[in-house]
């Protein structure tokens, strides 16, 4: 490809791109970060300049930039086939890689669904559950067409994920596009939604699910839920016993578990999935991110053979599901998927990411002492810093002063990439990156968040 000069590739980019989540006004009077390359822990921009991956690219690399294997299985696939499709046909790579999906994911999770993104993901999760208990015999069942979700939840951009987020400054707006849903609270401990504080807390938002449940669950075709962590809401890390909780609930209730696990899943937590940490097996999984290690756009929905055997009849009975997208299961997502698993297996990926959580987790404590640092929350290489301004009262800098945006400017100054939600910055490093540079996206980040803070103090 042509050499383009910076200045032109800004020029253009401000003439043609709208950004997704981006202030473009804002956008439109700074200089922008153009991308050009990448390599292990390091992007560089299209000046030369590198910056440490501070966010795995939105949440998604893992082995780290410019893996060789991954390119190589990519190459490979291309060399044979690039895409097929998998309506009525099957292709190599997607095969193997259900197999592979089915092994490693929870207990039960036996058929795979593919299609693109985290939010068609979920998308197809809720389309499955609601045909479900249309199709799985009882008639009683058949009223059962609404989902609980949480406050704060974050499941993706389309309608139907939409509809069960929680996020007021993303969905509120669409309000009147979207189906019903019943809301349970959020388990947002450093701003309780039930007046609790952590040494008197008894899990009593789970309680609230508990009695939503119990008067509701003759409608109610699942809960949904991002396991352990809630991620875009700020890196709400829920209680211990809250998850498996939920799923004694669901099933005392007869509501399918929906789990996505498209921010958490592939190592981000500290285990492979983050259902693992209370053992629990879900009805439903939805599954993107990491899953091609930050390569190519591939995302899974997975359910047990139970679910799947309500979809089977004859022609004229009509129990397909009539969801499918035109690049579905392409193969050479799917090849990149399978590299991308293989090296977890070859590099010991999740075993060795117990000593970097450790550094990460002793590392953060620092941020505490921060004058402006309300919360810190951190499960595995995910963490959320809370800014306020005042930290006994927990109330937020003002809008205008837009700490959190000068925040990332001034830790790319100092060649760093994050990007915050709302108040909240957020630290995702590659699962692969060494200690140093873990050590290092700490301290810079420290830097820039008490820089920016405490010039307004
Ligand atoms: N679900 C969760 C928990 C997420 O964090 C996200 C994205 O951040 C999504 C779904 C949507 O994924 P995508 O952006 O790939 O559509």
């Amino acid at each position: 490809m042509k050499n383009y000069k910076p200045e032109q590739l800004e020029r253009w980019d401000k003439q043609y791109v709208w950004h997704p989540f981006t202030q473009m006004r804002q956008w439109q009077k700074e200089r922008p970060l153009i991308i050009e390359k990448g390599e292990g822990s390091y992007l560089y921009d299209v000046e030369g300049n590198k910056y440490l991956d501070g966010i795995s690219s939105l949440w998604v690399t893992v082995h780290g930039h410019r893996k060789r294997e991954i390119n190589q299985a990519i190459i490979e696939q291309l060399d044979k086939l690039a895409h097929s499709t998998m309506l009525g046909q099957a292709n190599i790579t997607s095969t193997l890689l259900a197999r592979k999906l089915v092994e490693i994911t929870p207990e039960g999770l036996n058929k795979v669904f593919y299609s693109e993104s985290g939010s068609t993901a979920v998308e197809i999760g809720l389309k499955i559950a609601y045909q479900y208990w249309q199709q799985q015999g009882e008639e009683k069942d058949k009223d059962k067409r609404k989902f609980v979700s949480l406050v704060n939840a974050y499941h993706g951009d389309t309608i139907g994920s939409v509809s069960v987020g929680g996020i007021d400054l993303f969905h509120k707006i669409f309000a009147s596009l979207l189906f019903e849903t019943i809301s349970a609270p959020s388990p947002y401990c450093y701003r309780c939604p039930l007046n609790l504080s952590k040494e008197n807390c008894s899990m009593e938002c789970v309680n609230e699910m508990e009695s939503l449940l119990d008067r509701h669950h003759h409608e109610i075709a699942g809960v949904v839920i991002e396991p352990v962590v809630q991620g875009a809401a700020g890196m709400l890390v829920a209680p211990d016993g809250y998850l498996a909780k939920v799923r004694e609930l669901c099933n005392r209730y007869n509501v399918l578990l929906i789990a996505d696990e498209v921010a958490v899943g592939f190592g981000r937590t500290g285990k492979m999935f983050a259902c693992a940490h209370e053992n629990v097996s879900p009805d439903i999984i939805c599954l993107a991110k990491g899953i091609t290690g930050g390569y190519l756009p591939l995302a899974a929905t997975m359910t047990t053979n139970e679910i799947y055997n309500a979809f089977l009849g004859e022609v004229y009975e009509c129990k397909t599901f009539y969801h499918g997208h035109t690049y579905t299961g392409n193969p050479v997502a799917c090849a990149a998927a399978l590299a991308n698993l293989e090296l977890f297996e070859k590099d010991k990926l999740i075993e060795t990411l117990q000593g970097k959580v450790t550094l990460f987790t002793e590392g953060l404590k620092r941020f505490k002492e921060l004058q402006h640092v309300g919360d810190v929350r951190q499960k595995g290489l995910m963490a959320g810093i809370e800014i306020v301004e005042n930290t006994a009262t927990k109330e937020p800098f003002p809008v205008k002063y837009n700490i959190p945006h000068r925040i990332v400017l001034e830790a790319r100054k100092n060649g760093l990439i994050i990007r915050p939600l709302d108040n909240v910055m957020v630290l995702m490093p590659i699962l692969s990156m060494s200690l140093t540079e873990l050590t290092q996206v700490l301290d810079i980040t420290y830097a820039a968040i008490k820089n920016v803070t405490e010039e307004e103090t």
